[in-house]
């Protein structure tokens, strides 16, 4: 090759990255309302730059498909940023550019878009059945949360899908399946009537090529048999309205082929019985006019009885409004008309993208209403200006659900929140209870771990795994897993759960100052057995273990109980034994009661802070009192082994009724990012909560250390600040001090 014909084919790949170039512009120009193509001169440059010599499988300049989908999204008459997102939307995913590059270009909105964009390419889908394709368009849109995303999505799908002659047979098929399950399906529920309709007849022709080819020519026979028939009638039609004096747009076509398709396969109609495979739409100024041209047309033309419906005084939940009518034409020949207003017909055209130029013409009712929250959004925000609106509009209709696929690509949908436990027992309880550890995304994770829509999880199972712990029970977030554990423990740790159940049940009379003697007393026991409906004192302390009774309902019902005997022994003159020694109660010192020691010195270790509803032990120090541990504490873990120490450490419980503030700490580590400490320490105002201390560390990596001191009433109202921060956003890790 000489040096000349190279030169003519750079030249050449130049003119046709400029011609795609200048159909943006002029689409941009048509369509929407950029009044400047100075930024997305820019992108495109920046773009074609990125993809550099990378070539499609037609083998035209790879810069052609995103201006090409870039195209598409002016069509919608989307903003200057989706454009400009368009042009850029796999130039993340494809090239070195990366998020900051494009933020720091073309600003974090843009970055934001194509971020999306990138995540939802990258998703994966099997053809599954009906439920899963449910699941995998609610994720979708779940982790779209901006819808520009999913509408610039759509675009990217549908010139991929124009374009996929030149894909190999099976990526037809795969694509071909998908568009027609998820993106076809989503197109229609935002009322994107003409996306949805090129959709379905491009994958049908790939998912099924003979029945498309049969309906094709079925179609050509009869425009040819029925030469003229859309012209004459489309004439009739004008001079009729014309003669009325109704300014309005008439328009004809054939029905698309895959809703013929359907009615003949799924309805098993023959081609000849389909009424509309003619239709004709007419377009006016006002809702009024809709009626007359109604009145005109059926005067004109006999109407089919029972086809005519009225989508202007009850819409379709996707916004999409019109009259329809069947009539028979002059020939014989059924067909079907719409009215409509032009708003209506570019909401029927768009949907939800028609509201970025003209928000008018919204009057959605109808009660079966799936997309209410769009509806919602729209009513509630009619003042604001019709962009604002729209770059406002977070897809936030499954934000109580996470939807995560299992190694083998199914979905799964779990509460928001879910943990991998949540997602084990969900699959099967024998893989919750032998679950030894789980990946999210091929990475070993914690089982607090909170999965987020998209992650693909993996359970790791061991024959010989001791079966659940108790913590899980605070981790997780489906009754479903919860009640799994417990059924576990019920059934497989009857020995354990009755130490357990015992020790929780001595802790929670303690802490109530209900004397264990009770249990001594036989008649009181059998009334208190009876009470809570177990027939031994072991089965409560089983109940207990397991959770299915919890040690303060019991204690509560125990105290009850004795207030009753209690009353009933006075009448009689009597008094039992443990009634005198509920009259001699210890004194509680800082919240704190010491066994065996009344006012003596307490003071809260450093190590682990307790905070009440902490399992607590205390520690007789020389000089200064007792110090208090948790029982988690690593110092109590190693000098209660130590011969020496052993005998120092007594038993102390939080004194009832107390209404203290206890100081305690928490470590959290988090991916850094600006605004963090601002997000944490908001969340803690918002709960009330008392912060004596914050330090922030950067550890390098992008990571941050935040260490905060706080002071709070019990363990619980800790937990609930824990969650809280555990989900702002970045924060991988909230943990106690000591833990
Ligand atoms: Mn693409």
């Amino acid at each position: 090759m000489d040096n000349d014909s190279v030169k003519t084919e750079a030249t050449d790949v130049e003119a046709v990255c400029e011609e795609a170039y200048g159909r943006l512009v002029s689409a941009i120009e048509q369509g929407t309302q950029i009044k400047s193509t100075q930024r997305i001169r820019k992108a495109y440059e920046f773009a074609k730059a990125s993809h550099g010599d990378q070539l499609r499988k037609d083998g035209s300049p790879y810069i052609t498909h995103p201006l090409a989908a870039a195209v598409i999204v002016a069509e919608m008459g989307l903003d200057e940023e989706s454009v400009i997102a368009a042009i850029l939307h796999d130039v993340i995913e494809d090239t070195n550019v990366t998020h900051e590059d494009v933020a720091r270009k073309f600003g974090e909105d843009v970055a934001g878009i194509v971020e999306g964009v990138t995540k939802l390419t990258k998703m994966r889908y099997t053809s599954k059945e009906e439920e899963q394709m449910e699941n995998l368009r609610k994720m979708l849109l779940a982790m779209a949360r901006d819808i520009r995303v999913v509408l610039i999505k759509m675009a990217d799908r549908l010139h991929n899908m124009r374009t996929m002659e030149y894909q190999t047979a099976p990526k037809q098929l795969e694509k071909s399946r998908e568009t027609m399950e998820i993106y076809a399906p989503i197109a229609h529920r935002l009322g994107m009537q003409k996306i949805k309709l090129e959709l379905e007849d491009l994958s049908l022709l790939y998912l099924d090529p003979v029945g498309y080819h049969e309906i094709e020519s079925a179609l050509k026979e009869r425009e040819q048999k029925n030469a003229g028939f859309m012209e004459r009638t489309e004439k009739a039609i004008r001079r009729r309205l014309d003669e009325a004096g109704i300014t309005c747009g008439v328009q004809s076509r054939t029905k698309d082929i895959y809703s013929i398709y359907r009615k003949m396969f799924g309805k098993s109609m023959e081609f000849d019985e389909i009424m509309d495979i003619y239709a004709f739409r007419v377009i006016v100024d006002d809702i009024a006019e809709c009626y007359n041209v109604l009145g005109c047309i059926h005067e004109l033309y006999k109407p089919v009885p029972g086809r005519f419906k009225d989508y202007i005084g009850t819409p379709k939940p996707n916004m999409y409004q019109s009259l329809h009518t069947t009539v028979i034409g002059s020939e014989g020949i059924p067909f079907e008309v719409q009215i409509r207003t032009w708003d209506m017909h570019r909401t029927a055209e768009y949907g939800i993208a028609a509201h970025w130029k003209y928000k008018e013409g919204i009057h959605s009712r109808g009660d079966e209403d799936k997309f209410a929250w769009i509806r919602n959004l729209l009513e509630t925000q009619e003042d604001s200006d019709a962009q604002d609106f729209i770059s406002n509009l977070k897809v936030d209709m499954f934000a109580d659900e996470v939807f995560v696929f299992t190694p083998h690509g199914d979905v799964k949908s779990l509460p928001a929140g879910a943990t991998p436990i949540d997602f084990a027992y969900s699959i099967h309880s024998a893989i919750g209870n032998r679950m030894t550890c789980a990946k999210v995304n091929g990475r070993i994770v914690p089982f607090s771990h909170v999965l987020q829509n998209g992650d693909v999880v993996e359970v790791i199972t061991s024959n010989t795994s001791k079966g659940p712990s108790r913590d899980w029970l605070t981790i997780v977030k489906s009754s479903e897993a919860r009640n799994k554990i417990r059924q576990w423990f019920k059934r497989e740790r009857r020995e354990e759960n009755i130490i357990t159940g015992k020790a929780a049940f001595e802790a929670e009379m303690r802490r109530q100052a209900v004397p264990l003697t009770i249990l001594n007393d036989e008649k009181a026991l059998a009334r208190i057995l009876e009470r809570i409906s177990v027939s031994a004192l072991d089965d409560m302390y089983a109940s207990i273990g397991y959770g299915g009774l919890s040690a303060q309902k019991t204690v509560n019902n125990i105290k009850d109980e004795m207030r009753l005997i209690e009353r009933a022994a006075k009448r009689a003159g009597a008094n039992p034994a443990w009634m005198s020694q509920n009259a001699r109660q210890q004194k509680a010192v800082n919240g704190i009661i010491v066994e065996g020691i009344d006012n003596c010195l307490v003071k809260f270790s450093h190590c682990c802070m307790p905070v009440p509803g902490d399992d607590i032990v205390g520690f007789i120090t020389r000089g200064y009192g007792v110090s208090i541990h948790r029982t988690d504490c690593k110092n109590y873990g190693l000098s209660a082994i130590r011969e020496e120490d052993r005998d120092r450490w007594i038993r102390v419980y939080w004194a009832p009724g107390e209404d203290d503030l206890y100081q305690t700490a928490i470590a959290i580590s988090a991916e850094d990012r600006d605004g963090l400490v601002m997000d944490i320490a908001t969340v803690l105002s918002s709960l009330k909560i008392k912060v004596d201390a914050l330090t922030a560390r950067n550890q390098g990596g992008g990571q941050a250390a935040i260490y905060i001191t706080v002071r709070v009433h019990d363990k619980s109202e800790l937990a609930a600040a824990m969650t809280r921060i555990m989900n702002v956003r970045s924060v991988k890790e909230v943990k106690r001090q000591g833990a």
